[in-house]
């Protein structure tokens, strides 16, 4: 198992906020490939060494530009099978269409074969130079089960935002095809300079498969010769500078290709005419064409070669022949099993070389139904409505994988899209029947028809809890719990999830599975950092709450953390409103590190096994809230992980149970249950705690509290006025930790409680 101290992804992001002059992070990777495992450097120094010596040894320098190997060389095309995973969330700047793939790969093709008009810009120095790679990059005609495909894949997923090699979702063998990612933006970082990709050069692939590919911003594809360049770094070139192992423009580099003079590279500029690592540049071979011993001196240009794709230039447009060798090096090298992608075998496993291969696409295949739940003008998707009549769902056709002739809406709860037939825009519809509504869209193409159902929540306008009633919500199997829908977008392992197995009092409660069960590989994508998964109240009445009255959300909460990090606790929960049935949620509180934590830290799946691992919470209800008759609540809970180990979570399981909104200061009733008419809050504590009573109006109680040993530590008397009376315990009577028994005697009634001090 690999249990370094170092991550790919932390890399990137802290990269992309630093590093102005930087597009592309495929070094950055490398060196994070490499000190996870120093194997990576030794196969790169070996493909390096190979290289040297076919340039040495070989006829290559028997003419100085090579013209004779490299035209016997280029003579075969090759054909390079590419799949293209689009990891979106919906958004228009990362759900890449269609058109905008097949415009990127037929730039490739155009790249790869001196087939770009703006080669004629080409500095006469170089013009001598160009290469043409003669590679044909083809979409797959046939996924790894051997089904048609257009060789395109959609991931809806939070990792689109700079999940980077976590985001590698559904990948190929990398042995057959090229795979492409592309998300929303590369690393989690938005600040500073920005990195429009990268790539895995082969030596980083063999060790690390799961890796081996692509990743792209969306928004670059096709832009800056993104694409071309990483594919570049993906058949072993390097940037022209590379040696200097420093940002463009920094200092002299070279990068194993001698056509390519010594260079610092260029960020973003194009001075065509740059000798500063150029000046007097020649090589000094020591064999002949023969393989005996000579020496042969070859003067290549003297200034830079500003307009190579491998530069960060603002004007690329070219690769040279010895670049041009030294991909077709690497595709007839097993390393990272690149030589395998070009085989006829490969070929034919992966249909590019069908005799009914379309660049087109499949005409064979129906389209894929789907479609993305619509955002409100505020930016929360449209999940949880009202069920009123009045407050829109809005939905959108995303169906892919072929042309759509025709689309059908069919939704249930009695409810009437506005435009059934629509495939283009949003479909909005309002619901009068609460409950889950069941949405399903049916694509139909020329191949056929598929569909696909999602469900969204209509909240009942009607049901309005009290908080003067006493309301607890406890997750019973008889209660209401079903009116508390959850909602796991992204359909993974990390969601919440009523529970019959474990509770405060009963045995249910609501969990959020929080615990990452990863192991290495699977590890190395996938994380669960940037999930976000919600549940949702019902509607509280507030309307007899004015601003300045006491109102609070309160709850018993049993939380650990898997880390012993305090800096690495970044498991959040964001407790938001909505007094407008789900248009606009409000942030009311963000708990995080003590907050989420009852028990401190457990490496293995925690569960809490008695009420001491419990803790309570409240949270203070703001006046925008109040006086309205609707209020519903959100509880977001957002995973954090540790960067520096594959992005694996930090938090665990977290248990939340007896929620309530009550007009007391503290959660008072949230731990009375049915049965008792005391608690003691909070429990455990590590300062004072408080006597909660209920139902003992106009008597007098009496507390007693006593240490392990049967010593009284501590003794009041209480007037109890109201349904619920609170008697403090003060932290000086309790200030050593342990055991304490408190006792309430109320009239003829004395009950006793255990009360924790940590
Ligand atoms: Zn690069």
């Amino acid at each position: 198992m690999v249990k370094k101290s170092i991550l790919l992804l932390s890399a990137v992001a802290c990269l992309s906020s630093v590093a102005n002059a930087q597009k592309c992070a495929t070094d950055e990777m490398q060196r994070e490939y490499i000190k996870l495992n120093p194997k990576v450097a030794q196969t790169q120094q070996a493909l390096d060494l190979l290289w040297r010596g076919a340039l040495s040894s070989n006829s290559m320098i028997y003419d100085k530009r090579f013209d004779s190997t490299y035209a016997a060389e280029i003579a075969t095309k090759y054909y390079i099978p590419v799949v293209v995973h689009v990891v979106h969330d919906y958004n228009t700047s990362d759900y890449v269409s269609d058109a905008d793939i097949r415009k990127m790969i037929a730039d490739m093709n155009v790249k790869y074969n001196m087939a770009n008009a703006d080669l004629s810009n080409v500095i006469a120095p170089f013009k001598p130079y160009i290469g043409k790679a003669n590679f044909e990059f083809r979409l797959a005609w046939k996924d790894p089960e051997g089904n048609p495909t257009n060789g395109i894949t959609r991931h809806f997923s939070y990792l689109t935002y700079g999940g980077d090699d976590q985001a590698k979702l559904g990948q190929w063998a990398p042995d057959r095809y090229l795979n492409i990612w592309v998300e929303n933006r590369i690393g989690r970082a938005t600040a500073g300079g920005t990195i429009l990709a990268y790539a895995t050069l082969p030596s980083g692939a063999a060790q690390f498969p799961y890796s081996d590919g692509i990743i792209s911003g969306a928004p670059f594809i096709n832009q800056d010769n993104t694409i071309p360049h990483e594919a570049g770094h993906y058949f072993n070139l390097y940037h022209t500078w590379n040696s200097s192992q420093q940002q463009a423009g920094q200092a002299c580099g070279d990068d194993e290709v001698d056509d390519t003079p010594p260079t610092k590279g260029h960020f973003s500029t194009c001075p065509l005419y740059d000798s500063s690592c150029a000046q007097g540049y020649q090589m000094t071979y020591t064999y002949d064409s023969n393989g005996t011993l000579a020496k042969a001196i070859v003067d290549y240009p003297d200034t830079t070669n500003v307009q190579n794709i491998m530069d960060y230039s603002s004007c690329t447009n070219m690769f040279t022949k010895q670049q041009v060798l030294r991909m077709r090096a690497t595709l007839k090298s097993p390393t990272a099993n690149r030589n395998n992608l070009i085989t006829a075998a490969n070929g034919a496993i992966t249909g590019i070389m069908d005799a009914n291969y379309n660049v087109a696409g499949q005409s064979t295949i129906p389209p894929t139904a789907d479609f993305s739940i619509e955002k409100t003008v505020n930016g929360d998707r449209t999940v949880y409505m009202c069920a009123d009549g009045a407050t829109k769902f809005t939905f959108k056709n995303q169906s892919w994988n072929a042309p759509v002739t025709g689309v059908q809406w069919d939704i249930s709860n009695g409810a009437n899209p506005s435009n059934p037939t629509t495939a283009t825009g949003n479909v909005q519809v309002t619901i009068s029947n609460p409950g889950w509504v069941d949405v399903k869209l049916t694509a139909t193409g020329a191949a056929g028809a598929t569909d696909v159902t999602k469900k969204v929540y209509a909240a009942d306008p009607n049901y309005k809890l009290n908080p003067n009633d006493g309301y607890i919500q406890d997750f019973a199997q008889n209660g209401d719990r079903d009116k508390w829908p959850i909602f796991n977008y992204y359909n993974n392992d990390n969601k919440w999830e009523v529970t019959d197995n474990t509770g405060y009092y009963d045995k249910s409660c609501i969990v959020y599975h929080g615990y990452d069960a990863r192991t290495f590989p699977k590890n190395l994508i996938n994380t669960p950092g940037g999930d976000v998964d919600d549940f949702f109240t019902p509607a509280f009445d507030l309307s007899s709450f004015p601003s300045g009255s006491t109102c609070n959300l309160s709850y018993v909460y049993a939380g650990v953390y898997r880390t012993f990090n305090p800096d690495l606790m970044k498991d959040t929960l964001e407790v938001s409103y909505s007094t407008d049935c789900g248009n606009k949620w409000v942030l009311m509180k963000r708990l995080t590190k003590g907050d989420m934590s009852t028990k401190g830290t457990l490496q293995t799946p925690f569960a809490p096994l008695w009420q001491g691992d419990w803790a309570t919470q409240s949270i203070a209800i703001p006046d925008a809230a109040k006086s309205k008759d609707k209020v519903f609540f959100r509880f977001r809970y957002k995973p954090g992980v540790d960067a520096t180990m594959f992005e694996t979570g930090t938090g665990n399981n977290f248990y939340m149970d007896r929620i309530t909104v009550t007009p007391f200061a503290t959660g008072v009733n949230t731990i009375l249950n049915g049965e008792k008419s005391i608690a003691l809050a909070p429990n455990p504590t590590t300062g004072s705690s408080a006597v909660v009573i209920r139902g003992a109006q106009n008597t007098t109680a009496k507390i007693v509290v006593t240490d392990i040993t049967g010593k009284m530590v501590y003794s009041t008397q209480a007037e109890l006025k109201d349904k619920f009376s609170r008697v403090e315990i003060p932290s000086e009577a309790i200030s050593v930790k342990g055991i304490y028994m408190v006792q309430v005697i109320t009239g003829a009634q004395t009950q006793t409680e255990k009360l924790v001090v940590n």
